[in-house]
């Protein structure tokens, strides 16, 4: 590029999402062909197990969609009307609306500002003899401090969910998340890096919460109970063959995918820790592994004073890169939420960090990490502009 030049993004081919060959196409016309769509066909247990082993977890029970497969989780683990469950504000509503929908009461704990996810000092000031779960989020593909939750919930009677909706292949301290708690829960939507549109999967180690996810999914039954007798009150929340095809040849891309996003994201950090406008998150020295999902970057105030981030986000776009502004809202400030908190007699919190985030956090998408490493330079470059345009 020619210095001078007016920088714009437009000649960067970002990948658009989903991306899929040949193995898509032939697996889907397999299970078509088959005629086994659901019940009967091996797409799901195939794909099941081989997620649950990719994560490190003995077993793995696909499901419609990454909402249930929270709401199973923690059904299975236990948590029932009236329990607390400690999670995070800073995260799509399915992580907390589950825990609504089971009767149970979220109590959220602050965030730290620079991994996006919930503090455990923060989670142990919030503890009572309710609290049931604790529901970290693996925000942006960054796990959560897994060690100070797991500590903190220790001589407890407490079960940890991971909500890994967003963190496919990422690791804590050289492990992968989803077998970290009691379960982890991911989504395959149509955003998410291993998608087939919808779908979901909870993981785990544990027999027992294995089984009683699996009964819970399919209406209620288990292996020797008769076809329609349930023994628990279930749901038919399956996974379709058609989604277990196209996962199963999506998960063959995740290593590779997750390689280019890592060079990608040095390359684009290195260049932007310099930059007056906004501050670039570094990423916790405990992740050793990072599917990020999304590209946390902070605006910075001393530069840009009061202005909205909506405002930065539409100039960076308009620069031709892709960016969002993500959450804006703490989710312990929806309405429904809040009236829901009312209705069973908890006050409101006041949380801080949660509140700066939703503020100052703007996001790149992950598919901006799929361009090559030298391509970060207009990425940077917008970002740039945008600083010194905007004083
Ligand atoms: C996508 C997502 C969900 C919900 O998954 P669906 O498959 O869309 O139901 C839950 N939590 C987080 C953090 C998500 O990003």
């Amino acid at each position: 590029m020619v210095e001078g030049e007016v920088t714009r993004g437009e000649n960067l081919r970002v990948p658009p999402w989903p991306i899929w060959d040949e193995e898509e196409e032939r697996n889907l016309l397999s299970v078509l062909r088959s005629g086994k769509w659901g019940l009967g066909g091996s797409w799901v247990q195939k794909f099941e197990r081989e997620f649950a082993a990719y994560h490190g977890c003995q077993y793995g029970i696909g499901c419609a969609n990454g909402t249930v497969a929270l709401k199973v989780a923690l059904r299975a683990v236990g948590v029932k009307s009236g329990d607390e469950v400690i999670t995070s504000p800073y995260t799509f509503v399915s992580t907390t609306s589950v825990i609504i929908e089971l009767g149970a009461i979220p109590v959220f704990a602050d965030i730290n500002l620079e991994t996006l996810t919930i503090e455990p000092s923060e989670v142990e000031r919030r503890l009572s003899e309710k609290t049931r779960a604790i529901l970290p989020v693996h925000i942006g593909g960054c796990p959560a401090e897994m060690e100070g939750l797991i500590e903190v919930s220790r001589g407890r009677d407490i079960r940890i969910v991971e909500d890994a909706a967003q963190a496919h292949g990422s690791e804590y301290r050289n492990r992968r998340v989803g077998g970290l708690g009691d379960a982890g829960c991911f989504s395959f939507q149509s955003n998410k890096l291993v998608t087939a549109g919808e779908g979901g999967v909870i993981t785990t180690n544990d027999a027992e919460t294995a089984a009683l996810s699996r009964s819970l999914i399919n209406c209620g039954r288990t292996p020797t109970e008769d076809w329609y007798e349930s023994v628990v009150l279930g749901y038919n929340y399956r996974m379709s063959e058609f989604a277990a095809a196209v996962l199963s040849a999506q998960m063959k891309r995740l290593d590779d995918h997750m390689r280019r996003r890592e060079e990608s994201f040095r390359e684009l950090s290195i260049l932007c820790r310099g930059l007056d406008g906004f501050e670039w998150l570094e990423v916790p020295s405990y992740v050793t592994r990072h599917s990020h999902y999304f590209i946390p970057l902070t605006i910075n105030r001393n530069h840009f004073g009061s202005i909205d981030k909506r405002r930065l986000v539409s100039e960076i776009v308009s620069r031709g890169i892709p960016c969002s502004t993500g959450y804006t809202v703490p989710l312990s400030r929806h309405r429904p939420i809040v009236e829901y908190l009312m209705s069973r007699d908890y006050a409101q919190q006041e949380l801080t960090n949660v509140e700066t985030a939703c503020r100052d956090v703007i996001w790149f998408p992950h598919t901006i990490l799929l361009l090559h490493p030298s391509e970060m330079y207009h990425v940077y470059r917008v970002l740039r502009d945008v600083s010194n345009n905007n004083t």
